[in-house]
C-alpha cells in the first residue's frame, strides 16, 4: 500500500520546477529571484506586469513548440521571436535557434 499523504512539499524528482519559467524570473531592479509574488521580496518593486509578460511569453513558447510538432517551423519561429521580445530565457533562445535552423532555406554562401 502506497502512502500518498507523505508527498507534501517539494518533490525531489521534479527539481522544484513548476509554472512558467519560474527559475528564470528575477527582479529587473535588484536582480533578486522571485516566484509567484506581486512584489519583489528584496526591494519591493511591483512585479505584476512582469509576471503577466512572462506568462504570455511562456504561452507563446508552448505554442511555438506545438507549431514545430505540427510541422510549421515558420510559425514556430514567429511565435518564438514574439516570446523572446517579451521575456528572454535560455529555453526561448534554444527554441529560436531550432526554429531558425528549420526555416533556413536559401542560405547565401557555401
Ligand atoms: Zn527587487
Amino acid at each position: 500500500m502506497v502512502d500518498e499523504s507523505i508527498q507534501i512539499g517539494p518533490d525531489p524528482g521534479q527539481g522544484g520546477r513548476s509554472g512558467p519559467d519560474a527559475d528564470d524570473l528575477s527582479c529587473p531592479v535588484c536582480r533578486a529571484r522571485f516566484r509567484h509574488s506581486r512584489a519583489c521580496p528584496r526591494c519591493g518593486t511591483e512585479l505584476t506586469a512582469l509576471m503577466v509578460l512572462a506568462g504570455r511569453a511562456y504561452r507563446l513558447r508552448r505554442a511555438s513548440v506545438a507549431a514545430l510538432r505540427a510541422g510549421d517551423p515558420l510559425r514556430a519561429r514567429e511565435l518564438a521571436d514574439q516570446a523572446h521580445a517579451l521575456h528572454a530565457t535560455d529555453r526561448g533562445r534554444r527554441l529560436r535557434a531550432v526554429a531558425a535552423l528549420l526555416t533556413r532555406r536559401e542560405t547565401p554562401g557555401p
